[in-house]
């Protein structure tokens, strides 16, 4: 009795060293985001982390502890600084609300820092909704969504993809972001390691670190043409990697990547066992040649789809995932559990909606993305012609250019632009969306160009 009360006593002291030890991690984490903060340098610093990631397992091989524990616990740790670190973060969000915040109080406001397209619905929508009352689409239903829109859905995503898609495959969710949501929460778990390639819609990492799960970063450059490495993440794949993140047509640069190299991608991921997350909600966009995941038929791929962007939609809030029935079941459970449903009066105006023409949404963006182009190389900013989605992701050089203080003195004079850093360590970068008629963007790039004519 007295040995396990002994062994009790020293279970209490080490928890409470280890509590102690985590305050003071804590406070020097705090620090350093100071620091950071003063020198202009983004949270997120992968070489770092990896230096400390590789002195964590040569000590558990020193003393004997097995290296997946220690490593997970080490993400905890990781994880923990990162969001003490991330307070104040600014993204096309916060610039957002605060443009709103501004009309409130009467100021003129030119958007293009959202991508939210400012034409309308297609017109079956407004019929839709007339009718669903008399239809009766009025109660709750199953979480993965009603069977008629599931299975018009299944047929919709079977020829525009290129894919076997049965309703089986589909739940249905208030927006791509509660699909991705609820894909990241419950196929993995804390401490397990997903790859986001950035520059990266943040709201990835978001969901990742809420749910206790460590982001690994791949960066990518103007100067690779936001080409992802393959060395790279071959070489942050360990045994704790559970997903790999894709969003081609990219938000935010519009890039999409060769066939090449995204067969290549998702073969490591095959070999390594990883899910592929492909959040395609900008397909509707692809400009250039563009390939769904689902072509690849490969079990652990859940791909995320929306109505906002491609037919307008953003305040219906919904959108849908496909992937295998296993994936869909656990993605469900959630899903029941926050909402019990997605209204169903909005799921029969969506399943109205799939039979719309919406290929003139995709030529009136791609004519405002050529503005954008021409507007942006006029002015002298450095960016890459996105080969689809509805942004210019771009580059500013002049001396000491910061895109936080950028956006926020912008919106002083009328624009609302997003921050680069939203998307990750790109503080001299801005994402200029294309979403507004032409018109109002000639008039925000007149802005943009008054403002940096200013600053030289
Ligand atoms: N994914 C990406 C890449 C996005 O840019 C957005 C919204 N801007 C979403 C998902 C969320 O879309 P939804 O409105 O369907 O939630």
């Amino acid at each position: 009795m007295s040995d396990i009360n002994d062994l009790r006593n020293k279970m209490d002291q080490v928890t409470l060293e280890m509590i102690k030890l985590l305050k003071i991690r804590t406070d020097i984490a705090k620090e350093i985001g100071e620091v950071k903060k003063n020198i202009g340098k983004g949270v997120t610093d992968e070489v770092r982390e990896d230096n400390l990631r590789r002195k964590v397992i040569s000590l558990c091989d020193e003393i004997g502890l097995e290296e997946s524990i220690a490593t997970k616990f080490f993400n905890f740790l990781l994880n923990e600084s990162v969001k003490v670190q991330s307070v104040n973060k600014q993204t096309h969000l916060s610039i957002f609300l605060k443009a709103k915040s501004m009309e409130q109080q009467g100021k003129k406001i030119i958007h293009m820092e959202v991508g939210e397209p400012d034409f309308l619905p297609p017109l079956i929508v407004k019929k839709a909704l007339e009718e669903v009352f008399d239809k009766g689409f009025l109660k709750y239903g199953q979480a993965r969504g009603m069977p008629t829109f599931r299975e018009a859905l299944a047929k919709y995503a079977s020829k525009k993809f290129n894919a076997k898609v049965t309703e089986d495959n589909i739940i249905v969710s208030p927006g791509a972001r509660f699909s991705i949501f609820t894909a990241i929460t419950t196929l993995l778990n804390p401490g397990d390691e997903m790859i986001v390639i950035e520059p990266a819609w943040p709201a990835y990492k978001d969901c990742a670190l809420n749910a206790g799960i460590k982001v690994r970063t791949i960066s990518t450059t103007l100067e690779e043409k936001w080409d992802p490495s393959l060395e790279q993440i071959k070489n942050t794949i360990n045994s704790n990697t559970k997903m790999i993140v894709l969003n081609y047509p990219n938000n935010p640069t519009g890039k999409i990547l060769s066939e090449k190299l995204q067969d290549t991608i998702v073969e490591l991921a095959k070999q390594n066992d990883l899910y592929v997350l492909s959040d395609e909600i900008y397909s509707q966009y692809a400009k250039s040649n563009w390939k769904s995941i689902l072509s690849y038929d490969y079990k652990k791929s859940i791909v995320t789809q929306s109505f906002s962007k491609s037919h307008a939609m953003t305040g219906f809030r919904i959108g849908y995932a496909i992937a295998d029935t296993e994936i869909i079941e656990k993605m469900a459970k959630l899903e029941a559990l926050c909402l019990t449903n997605v209204s169903e009066p909005i799921q029969y105006i969506a399943m109205k909606a799939l039979e719309a023409d919406t290929s003139n949404n995709s030529n009136t963006v791609q004519n405002r993305l050529d503005l954008l182009i021409e507007k942006a190389s006029e002015i002298g900013l450095d960016f890459v012609v996105p080969d689809g989605a509805m942004y210019i992701f771009a580059r500013n050089n002049q001396e000491g250019f910061d895109g936080i203080q950028f956006a926020n003195s912008s919106l002083e004079k009328g624009l609302a632009v997003a921050p680069g850093e939203g998307f990750g360590n790109y503080r001299n970068f801005i994402r200029i969306s294309a979403c507004q008629d032409e018109k109002t963007l000639i008039e925000g790039m007149n802005i943009l160009s008054n403002i940096m004519s200013e600053k030289q």
